[in-house]
């Protein structure tokens, strides 16, 4: 099997004691190309130093994560301009809007979202898009700017139909992550799956978040490693009806053609 993860946040320093050792067992079980998430401006420095270092196996994208909203100042906007334009970023973001955990002001995060949207634009890269409990008002941003945008996927996506075919409709891809493994919160997904165009499906893992739950053992760490990509993979699978085989070679060229990847 060959999959891509599109979303691991491999900067995250609770893996910095083992990133390389993480890399090998996501190599072995099938993972063995990553887009490493950029969810700040300092994130997504090393998101691409973390690509650099790996040509053809990482690649990063640049952006800030609503949570970080009131950061971007007009200064770190023009540094995250600069970052979006390197040749290992292949996607803006991530960025978007959080009601959920509200951790940056609602109209800083608007700002925030409508200006990483721009640099999208600019840069003709697609874009990795973010949203909790802020349906209403992302979409209406994303319309605004839809036109100029070269895509884009709307990842850990953990909502309903009617969100999910809001984003189709604009062209979107959908990430999705072991969510779909939660028997407390994630059962609906295994609905959703099923009206997922086969073109418009990615995987992801959002390590070292999202620990899938349903491990059997379960893992003496609650941390999430792309290895387990798989794992989700096949939970995909079963509820879509197909093999894995088939998802994983589907999700992989959907990755590779919304990503550019070489
Ligand atoms: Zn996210």
């Amino acid at each position: 099997m060959n999959l891509i993860d599109i979303g691991v946040n491999l900067a995250h320093d609770s893996f910095d004691a083992d990133r390389d050792a993480v890399m090998q067992r996501a190599a072995a079980a099938g993972v063995h190309q990553m887009i490493v998430t950029g969810a700040s401006v300092e994130g997504s420095r090393k998101a691409i130093e973390l690509a650099r270092a790996h040509p053809g196996r990482l690649f990063a994208t640049a952006g800030v994560h609503p949570h970080h909203a009131a950061d971007l100042t007009e200064a770190a906007l023009a540094e995250l301009k600069d970052l979006a334009r390197e040749r290992e970023v292949v996607a803006a973001g991530e960025c978007g809007l959080d009601y959920f955990r509200d951790f940056s002001p609602r109209d800083l995060q608007r700002r925030a979202f409508g200006w990483q949207l721009e640099v999208a634009a600019s840069t003709g890269k697609p874009v990795f898009l973010h949203q909790r409990d802020a349906h209403d008002d992302f979409l209406a941003i994303l319309r605004e700017h839809m036109a100029g945008l070269a895509g884009g996927v709307a990842h850990c996506f953990t909502a309903g139909p009617k969100e999910r075919d809001a984003y189709l409709e604009l062209g979107l891809h959908i990430g999705i992550t072991g969510w779909i493994c939660d028997e407390r919160r994630g059962m609906h997904l295994r609905e959703v799956v099923q009206g997922i165009p086969a073109d418009r499906i990615l995987l992801e893992t959002d390590a070292p978040y999202l620990l899938p739950r349903d491990l059997k053992p379960a893992p003496k760490s609650r941390r999430n490693e792309p290895h387990l990509l798989p794992h989700i993979a096949a939970a995909v699978a079963a509820a879509r009806n197909e093999s894995t085989e088939t998802l994983a070679r589907t999700a992989t060229e959907n990755t590779r053609r919304l990503f550019r990847l070489i």
